[in-house]
């Protein structure tokens, strides 16, 4: 069954990821959508769609002990990668090793998705002030 949310709806009785009724932290998310063709040109590059055609939806969810956001965890890792990235590319400039310098890039890439990562929960659609998740609460048996 889908379950359409409204705008700032409580749905913090169960955690967001595994729908356990056992809730640590509270939040206010950001779910986002835009239609897919949008969200294909964001992907590829071509933001100005996107940009022009998200909607954004506040929701209050809740998080399990286990599934309790650890931001300072994803900085950490993500700023490492970033730190890890821009050593190797200085080090393939010196020793004018294109491998080194290649495996720095993919390592920036990485870095931007971990943090792309970071902002916001999908929607599967928004319509008329109502918002269906990508991922729906999972029904706790
Ligand atoms: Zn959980």
């Amino acid at each position: 069954m889908e379950k359409w949310y409204d705008s700032n709806q409580d749905i913090s009785d169960r955690c967001l990821k595994c729908g356990s009724p056992d809730i640590q932290a509270k939040k206010t998310i950001c779910v986002e959508w835009a239609p897919a063709w949008a969200t294909y040109l964001a992907s590829v590059g071509v933001r100005t769609p996107y940009k022009n055609l998200v909607q954004r939806m506040p929701l209050q969810v809740g998080y399990c002990k286990k599934h309790k956001p650890k931001p300072w965890l994803r900085k950490i890792v993500g700023y490492s990668v970033l730190l890890l990235g821009c050593i190797l590319i200085g080090v393939g400039a010196l020793e004018d090793s294109a491998a080194v310098q290649f495996t720095g890039v993919c390592l920036l890439f990485m870095f931007l998705i971990v943090v792309s990562g970071a902002t916001a929960v999908r929607a599967k659609e928004i319509r008329q002030g109502k918002v269906l998740l990508l991922k729906p609460i999972p029904e706790k048996t």
